[in-house]
Order: structure tokens, then sequence, then C-alpha cells
């Protein structure tokens, strides 16, 4: 695993959050994109090295849905960049994590991912991705 690619923080409202988040960091997002697939609407953010992403749900069956209805807003999962995400998912595979059923699939800005088990990671929903250039 490379150093951590995102921060993914789960939002009910992303219009709101935007503007929260471009008084906190100081920039506005760069970049805003639905994945259809994942029931999600994302927004971008790059704060000196670090980027945050914010998540809202399209439709009540979203994971990101069930996750505010479950804990609220909040830090949803961490991102950590991998060079090549399937040897990456086969060595953790082989430490017993488990990836979630679905995976590896094309995630929000231009990445392949997958994501680990939180059961598995202290409670951390883990993303591994890979940028696909
Ligand atoms: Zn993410």
């Amino acid at each position: 695993m490379d150093k951590i690619e995102h921060i993914g923080i789960a939002v009910k409202d992303l219009a709101v959050s935007n503007t929260l988040f471009e008084k906190l960091l100081g920039v506005p997002s760069y970049k805003m994109e639905e994945v259809a697939s994942e029931g999600v609407k994302t927004s971008f953010f790059k704060s000196g090295p670090n980027k945050i992403e914010l998540l809202e749900a399209t439709n009540a069956d979203s994971a990101i849905a069930k996750y505010l209805e479950k804990k609220g807003e909040g830090i949803h999962h961490i991102a950590f960049a991998v060079d090549d995400l399937e040897a990456e998912i086969k060595r953790l595979e082989g430490e017993g994590f488990v990836v979630l059923p679905g995976f590896p699939k094309n995630g929000a800005d231009n990445k392949r991912v997958a994501f680990l088990h939180p059961k598995g990671t202290n409670g951390v929903l883990t993303e591994l991705c890979q940028d696909l250039g």
C-alpha cells in the first residue's frame, strides 16, 4: 500500500457540505461526479497534498444512505493508493482480510477500487484505489 489517497466523508446534503468545505479548506471543489452504480454523488477537494471526498447518497438503497441512517454524517472511509490492485487484494486476502462483494470495480475519480470489510479492520472501512491514468 502507498500513501493515503483520500479520506471519504458521508454527508446528507452535498450542496451544503460543498459550501462548508470550501470555507474550511479555502479552496473550491475541483470535481463533482456521480457514480450511478454505487448510488452516490461525490465531490473532491484538494488541500495541499491531501484529498477529501464528500459522498452523498442518490437513493435510499445506497451504502451511503444506510451508513448515514446508522451512524450519521462523518468519516466514512480511508482510501490508500495502490500500484497494482489485483496483487494487493491477493496479498491482503492471504492475510485474512475480506474484500466486500462486488469489488474491484471502477469508482469515482478515474480509479479502480475495492473496499475491505470494516469488521476486519477495527471498524475502519478501507478503500484501495489504483489510478487508471
Ligand atoms: Zn473513496
